[in-house]
């Protein structure tokens, strides 16, 4: 990645209001020029966690934690520093100017994702669209799910992609690197790789689309197809729907990990804001992680799959939620979509 150049880290942290950065995670009360709330990163009954408005900082009396509003962010969403600043930057409506060839790759890829996005959900709307539209009514994905997942649908020809990002005036090479389109075998020229499919959008935890998983509507192999590894899209790193639960598994210290994307989707119909994240490998599997228990602070997992643990454990590290891993009640199996919904009652 470049360097982000340090007027730009000066003109955010001049920009930013800790206060208001803060107040969209904690609840807070003005008290002078302090305003005190229930400490986001300990468990606490009474507010010991207060952000100073003049002097942009916070501090929590409990478990230590401070600093200012990049610290907080850090803290608050697990990201590294260039990440956060990049974040705060874009609610900011601040430019970073590319300086290093890296970060104007990894802005082209996110650029040709962006646009890919926004291609497929026209094209989901469209007329092309209308076996995809049917497709996902009849797995009971609903409109306000489509809107919330920014589900799309690539069509089967092999350069309506190709052919927008063109006319978005966008590079092929960083389409190529971002994994959307592929260097035909024999004459010049790409092809798409997502065809006839339906397709969600997976983001990184700052937001932006990283890469993307394509359903297969017919007996199509494979049934899955998803983005290749690039420079922002690690397969083990991401979660579906991992944006869309962020605030409510802050809410309640507590994630379900389940395997595929109409898993997560059904478990979204029933529950306004549920904290779940899908994986975007298909070989992953169920997995309820819960925080810790307090009396078994090193339980052990037992779960019924050991590689959906490990990938839920290793999200939990990532995103610093604290993990006891545990069988969903009276489940012996992972659960497929047929069953989530009846386990929803119960997680
Ligand atoms: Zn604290």
């Amino acid at each position: 990645m470049g360097r982000i150049p340090e007027q730009v880290v000066a003109e955010i942290r001049e920009r930013a209001d800790i206060v208001s950065v803060v107040a969209r995670q904690v609840t807070l009360r003005k008290a002078g020029s302090r305003h005190w709330g229930l400490c986001p990163f300990h468990d606490e009954k009474s507010a010991s966690f207060q952000v100073h408005e003049d002097k942009q900082i916070f501090y929590c009396f409990g478990c230590g934690a401070g600093g200012d509003v990049f610290a907080f962010r850090m803290k608050q969403d697990g990201l590294d520093f260039p990440d956060c600043v990049r974040a705060l930057a874009r609610e900011l409506g601040i430019a970073i100017p590319e300086s290093g060839s890296d970060e104007g790759q990894t802005s082209a890829i996110y650029r040709a994702n962006d646009a890919a996005c926004t291609y497929f959900r026209s094209e989901l709307r469209g007329p092309n669209g209308g076996s995809a539209r049917d497709y996902l009514r009849e797995r009971g994905v609903t409109e306000d799910l489509i809107e919330r997942f920014r589900i799309g649908f690539a069509p089967a020809g092999w350069d309506g992609l190709v052919s927008h990002l063109r006319r978005a005036n966008l590079s092929a090479s960083d389409a190529e690197l971002a994994g959307l389109i592929a260097r035909r075998q024999t004459g010049d020229g790409h092809y798409d790789r997502f065809r006839a499919r339906v397709v969600f959008p997976i983001s990184d935890p700052s937001g932006q689309i990283s890469g993307f998983g394509g359903r297969a509507m017919g007996d199509d192999t494979p049934k899955y197809l998803n983005s290749p590894e690039s420079p922002v899209y690690k397969k083990s790193r991401v979660l579906f729907g991992l944006g869309q639960a962020l605030d409510a598994i802050r809410e309640r210290g507590r994630v379900i990990v389940v395997e595929g994307y109409f898993d997560l989707l059904r478990r979204s119909r029933r529950v306004t804001r549920t904290a779940s994240g899908a994986t975007p490998r298909k070989s992953f599997s169920c997995s309820t992680v819960t925080p810790p228990d307090k009396r078994r602070p090193n339980a052990r997992c037992r779960s019924c799959c050991p590689r959906a643990c490990a990938c839920a454990r290793r999200f939990c590290r990532w995103a610093r939620i604290p993990t006891r891993c545990s069988r969903s009640p009276g489940s012996r199996r992972c659960a497929p979509a047929s069953t989530a919904r009846s386990r929803c009652s119960t997680t």
